[in-house]
């Protein structure tokens, strides 16, 4: 609350600017903000084939934990990337408001190509190790923002980061996959059975760390288990 605060002292003072083109008013300008275009969703998030609306295609969903990935945008765009990086790194939570303008034509979008269900909206947790160090969870912080604008119930402690697992920023595919196995485990609050639950987190590279969650949801009864992340990376983006 504290930090909430500060910031908008600091917000008075020094008025926010935008980060693409410097105007007055917000982290990123309607302009600038318009500009960006929003993922499509129409290819399989494993294999890049033609698989409309985020779901995996048939081959990928048979060894996949996740139905599927909602993607908002790129990372290949800078802007995407700062925003994500300043509430990330720099606790900079009023990024958040632009975020959840960039991200609204997408998740229009994707809520028109997809199921019509209520979702529960859980963060990818971080180790409780990690979140004593930054103080915060930016993927709680996201999946609550999402909850409220796609009408669902945010679930805060569903899932336990039970194993420190470090950076996967430098891993290659393979050793994410490694890194990440038996990660996290369902907490006493976890009440999933027969729910539709959608996983957020900030960022999605291989998808590694969703479905290492996901995998837990499922064994916990959930029925479908989606990702949705602001923006979808690739190994060399990082
Ligand atoms: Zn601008
Ligand atoms: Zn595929």
């Amino acid at each position: 609350m504290l930090a909430v605060f500060v910031e908008k002292i600091i917000n008075l003072v020094f008025p926010l600017t935008c980060i693409s083109c410097e105007r007055e008013g917000a982290w990123i300008c309607a302009d600038c903000r318009e500009r960006i275009p929003y993922a499509t969703n129409l290819l399989c998030p494993n294999c890049f084939t033609f698989s409309p609306g985020g779901y995996f295609c048939t081959d990928c969903r048979k060894k996949s934990s996740l139905d599927g990935l909602w993607i908002i945008s790129s990372y290949e765009y800078r802007a995407v990337k700062d925003l994500v990086h300043m509430l990330k790194y720099s606790g900079v939570t009023s990024v958040l408001d632009d975020i959840q303008r960039i991200a609204q034509p997408a998740l229009r979008h994707l809520a028109e190509a997809s199921e019509s269900v209520r979702r529960v909206f859980m963060p990818i947790p971080l180790h409780e190790k990690r979140l004593r160090d930054r103080g915060f969870n930016q993927s709680a912080l996201l999946a609550k923002m999402f909850a409220v604008c796609l009408n669902g119930r945010y679930v805060a402690d569903g899932l336990l980061r039970t194993k420190e697992t470090g950076s996967q920023a430098l891993l290659s595919k393979d050793e994410r996959i490694t890194n990440v196995q038996d990660a996290f485990t369902a907490s006493s609050a976890l009440a999933i059975s027969g729910k539709h639950v959608m996983l957020v987190d900030d960022v999605a590279t291989t998808c590694a760390t969703l479905q290492a969650a996901a995998r837990v949801l499922r064994q916990h009864g959930a029925r479908t288990v989606w990702g949705l992340a602001v923006a979808r990376g690739t190994l060399s983006q990082l």
